[in-house]
């Protein structure tokens, strides 16, 4: 769409439509998982908000728009987390509010698109907040974040939350079949995927990906297990592979959806057919109170590793969580 991969077309044209219409906001919450080019949709956005003409926005012929599409509008500005740290702090984000101060250099208008939002320290949440609330004229905010909620709720309010969700199996299916044509196992993938066509990304160009999803398997007894030692086992198997834990959590996720698929009787439904056999074994053995509970613990895992919770206490948490309760 005007030269940018977008996956939500519909989306973007009702953000788009709100420049003719002189409606945009400020500040934008643009929600959504990563590898849903989320980042080239609000380029997209910031195209159209910086266009010399406004009404048939973006024209695509200014000189704004040019720019845009080369990467090199200087009215629109990417915040990113510095290399060196986990998190965006304060400093990043007084930058950006000394640069708002200081008019367009040739748009109508300046966009500051903060990547990874998600990543933003309660202090430079504070220091944006009072940009937010009286931004110059001429600025507008987006925020993208994986979770609007970890947000302040001083940030949610002075913002309109965007939320982009999934794509269909069918989008997801052409962007394997484009970029990787050779990959293995496609119909997994494009299940796998779930709607976020770059988690094939993933799986392409991680060679342990396969690996790492068959120890998973293997592992995924112990998970379910009412044996406190096997909490201590899960424990140091994502301790060791902690580069890839989040992987794992994911593919635990998809096992124990299919556990429950297969226990509510729909198998067709099974997103990992290649091992259906271990996991009918598995379904056959355990209660779907359980399997339902283990995949409320193992989300909460999830989240509690994307907030630097330590390892080894996540994997506690959900090990001795599941183990525990069943
Ligand atoms: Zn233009």
């Amino acid at each position: 769409m005007y030269g940018y991969k977008t996956y939500h077309e519909n989306l973007m044209r009702t953000l788009i439509n709100s420049v003719h219409s002189s409606l945009a906001s400020h500040a934008y919450i643009f929600e959504g998982e990563n590898g849903l080019n989320i980042l080239e949709s609000a380029k997209l956005f910031a195209m159209a908000l910086t266009c010399q003409n406004p009404a048939s926005a973006p024209c695509c012929s200014c000189r704004s728009c040019v720019e845009s599409r080369a990467d090199t509008n200087p009215d629109i500005i990417l915040v990113e987390k510095p290399s060196d740290r986990k998190t965006i702090g304060v400093a990043p984000i007084r930058a950006l509010t000394d640069d708002a101060a200081v008019k367009p250099f040739s748009s109508p208008r300046k966009v500051y698109i903060i990547r990874e939002g998600n990543l933003l320290t309660e202090a430079a949440q504070n220091a944006l907040l009072k940009t937010l609330e009286e931004p110059p004229e001429y600025a507008v905010f987006i925020i993208i974040t994986t979770n609007s909620s970890v947000l302040l709720p001083t940030v949610r309010s002075r913002a309109s939350l965007i939320h982009f969700p999934p794509v269909p199996d069918s989008v997801t299916s052409e962007y394997i079949n484009e970029k990787y044509p050779d990959a293995p196992n496609k119909d997994f993938l494009v299940k796998y995927c779930a709607g976020i066509p770059g988690l094939a990304d993933i799986a392409a160009e991680n060679e342990r990906f396969y690996p790492i999803r068959d120890d998973a398997l293997k592992n995924l007894p112990l998970l379910l297990t009412k044996n406190r030692l096997c909490a201590f086992k899960i424990r140091d198997y994502l301790d060791a592979e902690k580069d890839s834990a989040d992987m794992i959590l994911d593919f635990w996720i998809s096992y124990l959806r299919d556990i429950l698929v297969i226990q509510t009787g729909a198998p067709k439904a099974v997103i990992n057919t290649d091992a259906l056999g271990e996991l009918r074994g598995l379904a056959q053995k355990l209660d779907p109170k359980i399997t339902a509970g283990a995949l409320g613990k193992l989300f909460s895992a999830k989240e509690m590793l994307r907030r630097f919770v330590s390892i080894k206490s996540a994997a506690l948490y959900l090990a001795l969580g599941i183990n525990g309760s069943n």
